[in-house]
C-alpha cells in the first residue's frame, strides 16, 4: 500500500470570537489517501494556515522539503518509517514547533489507516488494554469577560460535567498573563475564589485540577497562590510558569505539595525529556497532534513511565484528537485522565459538529473504542461550511 494523496482542510468556526483565547475555533484536518482506497483522518492544534504550508510547501534540496513531497509513495502501514523520513527531510525548518505539529496530523491519519486496514481499533495496535478504568476530565473555560459571570458559568458547567458522568473537572483560572481570556483581568486572590466556588459545587469526591495558563511571572508568586490552595485538594496545577523557565519549574515542584503539570505545546520526545529531567514535572501533557502524532506520543508515554511520571494529554480540538487520546489512554495505565472538551460544556462548533465520535462515558469511565481505526467520521456538510468560513477569512 502507498500514500497517494494528502488533502489539507483549513477550518474555522463561523462563530469564532477574535477576543477569545481558544484554539478550538480553528483547525487543520488532513485526509491521507492510499492507492488501495483507504483514507485516514488526522488533525493538529496549530495555526491551520501555517500547518498547511508545512505540508504543501515545495523545496529544492534533500534536507528542507515540505512534508507532502517527502511522504508520498511511502507505506502508510509503517508510521515510524514515515515519521523518521519526514523528521530528517524537514530538519532545517523543523525538528520542533510547527513542522512537528503538522507532521502529527499526518501521523494520526496513518494510525487511522493502519487500524482500518487491520479491522481493529487503533489501541489494539498500540499495546495491551489497561485493567483499571479509563477516565477523562472535563475541561472548562467559559468565554465570559466579567469575573462574577465567569464564576457563575464555571460553577454551572462543573455541575453539568459531574451530571454527565465525569469524575474529574479542570477549571481555567487565568486572570493575568498571556492567556487572560476575553480580557478578564483580576488579582491572584480571585483564582482562589473561583476554585473554592468550584470545589464547593462539586463536593469532595470529584477530582479538581486548575489551569492558570502561564499566569505567574515568578516562582514566589506561583508558590503563594499554590500555598493558598492547599485545602482545596487539587489534583494538579497546570502551567503555572512560562514554559521556558524549566529551572523555575524544578524549584516549584520541590516546594509544592500539589502536582505540577505542563507540556501542551511541546514537540517531540526530546522536549519532554527536558520537562521531565530538567523541569522535574510531576505530570506531562502531550497534545497528540503537536507532539508529532501517536508515534511520538507513545515514546513520551514510555519516557514518563521510565521516570515515574504521569501523562495527562492535552486535547482542545475536535472529536478526532479526542478519539486519538482515548485510543492511547486505553493502553496507558499511568494516564489517570485525558482532557475532554464535552460538547455540552464548550463553545466550539468545530468540537460539537465536525465529526461523529464514539467516545462516551459509562459509570464515570470511558469505554475502550471498538470501531476500526480512530473510530471517527467527518461530517462532510460541516467540513464544507467550516472550510468556507476559513476561505472567507484568508484563502
Ligand atoms: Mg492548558
Amino acid at each position: 500500500m502507498k500514500i497517494s494523496r494528502i488533502d489539507c482542510h483549513v477550518l474555522v468556526d463561523p462563530d469564532y470570537d477574535p477576543a477569545a483565547t481558544s484554539s478550538a475555533q480553528d483547525d487543520i484536518v488532513v485526509e491521507v489517501h492510499t492507492d488501495e482506497g483507504l483514507v485516514g483522518i488526522g488533525e493538529s492544534d496549530i495555526n491551520p494556515w501555517i500547518a498547511r504550508a508545512c505540508i504543501e510547501a515545495p523545496g529544492t534540496h534533500t534536507m528542507d522539503l515540505g512534508l507532502r513531497n517527502l511522504v508520498l509513495g511511502m507505506d502508510p502501514l509503517d508510521p515510524a518509517a514515515v515519521w523518521q523520513r519526514a523528521y530528517l527531510g524537514t530538519a532545517m525548518a523543523g525538528r520542533r514547533g510547527a513542522l512537528i505539529h503538522a507532521l502529527g496530523a499526518i501521523d494520526m491519519a496513518l494510525w487511522d489507516i493502519r487500524g482500518k486496514a487491520a479491522g481493529k481499533p487503533v489501541w489494539q495496535l498500540l499495546g495491551e488494554q489497561r485493567t483499571d478504568p479509563i477516565r477523562a476530565y472535563a475541561s472548562l473555560e467559559p468565554e465570559i469577560g466579567d469575573f462574577d459571570g465567569y464564576v457563575a458559568s464555571m460553577v454551572g458547567w462543573a455541575r453539568t460535567a459531574v451530571s454527565l458522568g465525569f469524575q474529574a473537572v479542570k477549571a481555567e483560572a487565568t486572570f493575568s498573563g498571556p492567556y487572560a481570556n476575553m480580557g478578564l483581568l483580576a488579582d491572584d486572590e480571585k483564582m482562589t475564589e473561583l476554585l473554592t466556588a468550584v470545589r464547593s459545587a462539586i463536593g469532595p469526591d470529584i477530582a479538581l485540577m486548575v489551569d492558570v495558563q502561564y499566569a505567574f511571572d515568578s516562582v514566589d508568586r506561583a508558590q503563594r497562590s499554590m500555598d493558598a490552595w492547599s485545602e482545596l485538594d487539587l489534583f494538579f496545577v497546570e502551567t503555572p510558569l512560562w514554559i521556558d523557565d524549566l529551572d523555575g519549574y524544578a524549584k516549584l515542584v520541590a516546594g509544592s505539595n500539589i502536582k505540577v503539570a505542563a507540556g501542551e505545546w511541546q514537540a517531540t520526545r526530546h522536549e519532554f525529556a527536558d520537562l521531565i529531567h530538567r523541569g522535574n514535572l510531576d505530570v506531562v501533557q502531550p497534545d497528540i497532534g503537536r507532539v508529532g502524532g501517536l508515534t511520538e506520543a507513545l515514546a513520551v508515554c514510555e519516557l514518563a513511565a521510565s521516570a515515574g511520571r504521569l501523562v495527562v494529554p492535552h486535547v482542545w480540538k475536535t472529536g478526532i484528537s479526542l478519539a486519538a487520546a482515548a485510543q492511547l489512554a486505553t493502553v496507558t495505565p499511568h494516564m489517570p485522565y485525558f482532557e475532554f472538551l464535552h460538547p455540552d460544556v464548550c463553545e466550539s462548533r468545530l468540537r460539537k459538529e465536525l465529526v461523529t465520535d464514539e467516545v462516551s462515558i459509562v459509570d464515570g469511565a470511558i469505554q475502550p473504542p471498538a470501531k476500526p481505526g480512530l473510530g471517527v467520521e467527518l461530517n462532510r456538510d460541516r467540513l464544507e461550511e467550516f472550510s468556507d468560513a476559513a476561505a472567507r477569512l484568508y484563502s
